[in-house]
């Protein structure tokens, strides 16, 4: 993903933005009725049909609204290629804040407008949307994803999140220590919400000695008594000697400041866009001698789960599927080792390979 080019600034036209990584097509929504200002984006469609979130946020202004949209269609063309899907990427989000200005109508206008790109563009949810939000969008387009098992969808994905993290966290472990046994590795979980709390539980299972740390004290208190995992201050993470380091909050937790003070082995998280610079912290990792786990890889349990919807697969398909992480972890490993190149390297070459490979095939008949 390494550009030669100068990147845009805020003020840079829109064609100039999208021309930078390559998108395909921005479609900007406005209704005034509703109040809905929207931006569908869709990075590359080679392999299928773009499949995004739909991410509800208060952004300060369009630009940073643009920028947020464009970064995540580009992360999910990435994220779909390597995990196998025949799907392309693309994002959506909706300006506003989720507490206070979301609405069944507003859901359902922007719905309409998903119809109306007739397949383009999947929905699912992300950040300020829920399931019950899909259900609305589903009331307008079969365009949507992460419906409720009742209406034939594939309901809650956070457990096959965090099992794709945990596959890939094992891969690190037997590329580490030569066996993926996580049996007494100290590990920290930031964040123990929905991935973060059923990653405890796969790793207590494994009697892994585990830590959790989360700015909701009453959640952190209740992980911690459910499974018996240690808590700690957040701002502890990066300071002391463990074996892995699981980041399940927000995105760009790793930086300069950050890895510097890392004393981990391991890095192997949900969180997505963990690294705060791509083209910089993937390296700085790599030179400290810290195995990263690319999170848009290890993280992908939930898309592949949704994928069950459009290819008609069960649960089991998409469980084993998502065990595949593991290999693809390990072929990373050694792509990177191999070619000097940082783990995140290596993991968006694999995926702009296959997009490229695919493309090929699709110029005959
Ligand atoms: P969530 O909102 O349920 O949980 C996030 C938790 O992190 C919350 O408990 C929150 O209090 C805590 N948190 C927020 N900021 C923090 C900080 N700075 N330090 C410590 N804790 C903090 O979200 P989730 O669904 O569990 O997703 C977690 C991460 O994984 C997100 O980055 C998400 O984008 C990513 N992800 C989720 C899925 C999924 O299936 N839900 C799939 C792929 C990626």
């Amino acid at each position: 993903m390494t550009e030669t080019r100068e990147a845009p600034t805020e003020t840079s036209s829109v064609f100039s933005k999208m021309s930078f990584h390559n998108h395909q097509k921005v479609l900007f929504c406005n209704d005034r009725h509703t109040g809905l200002k929207a931006i569908i984006a869709i990075h590359d469609t080679t392999l299928g049909p773009a499949i995004g979130g739909t991410r509800m946020w208060s952004y300060r202004n369009e630009d940073e609204a643009l920028a947020d949209v464009l970064r995540l269609s580009r992360g999910m063309t990435y994220k779909a290629a390597i995990s196998g899907t025949n799907l392309g990427g693309g994002s959506a989000v909706i300006i506003g804040d989720s507490r206070l200005e979301k609405t069944e109508v507003l859901l359902r206008r922007y719905a309409r407008f998903v119809n109306n790109m007739n397949g383009e563009f999947i929905a699912g949810e992300d950040v300020g949307t829920n399931p019950r939000d899909m259900e609305y969008i589903h009331m307008e387009t079969k365009h949507v994803v992460g419906i409720p098992e009742a209406l034939g969808g594939s309901g809650d994905p956070t457990p096959i999140s965090a099992y794709g993290v945990y596959m890939g966290m094992k891969a690190s472990a037997r590329e580490l220590w030569g066996n993926d046994n996580l049996a007494g590795k100290a590990v920290v979980v930031q964040g123990v919400g929905h991935v973060g709390e059923a990653l405890v539980k796969l790793l207590t299972k494994e009697n892994a000695k585990v830590y959790v740390t989360d700015l909701n004290e009453e959640r952190l208190i209740a992980v911690s008594r459910i499974y018996g995992a240690k808590p700690m201050a957040n701002n502890h993470v990066y300071d002391l000697d463990l074996d892995i380091y699981a980041p399940c909050a927000l995105g760009s937790t790793l930086n300069t400041e950050t890895i510097s003070r890392l004393k981990c082995a391991i890095v192997a998280g949900s969180a997505n866009n963990q690294l705060e610079n791509e083209d910089v912290h993937g390296k700085m990792l790599m030179d400290k001698g810290i195995l990263y786990a690319p999170d848009f890889l290890i993280n992908a349990g939930g898309l592949i789960n949704v994928y069950s919807e459009i290819a008609g697969y069960n649960k089991n398909r998409a469980l084993q599927l998502t065990e595949k992480i593991y290999d693809v972890t390990r072929e990373i490993f050694k792509k990177s080792g191999r070619d000097k190149i940082s783990t995140h390297e290596a993991a968006c070459s694999i995926a702009k390979q296959r997009i490229e490979d695919i493309k090929k095939i699709k110029a005959f008949y």
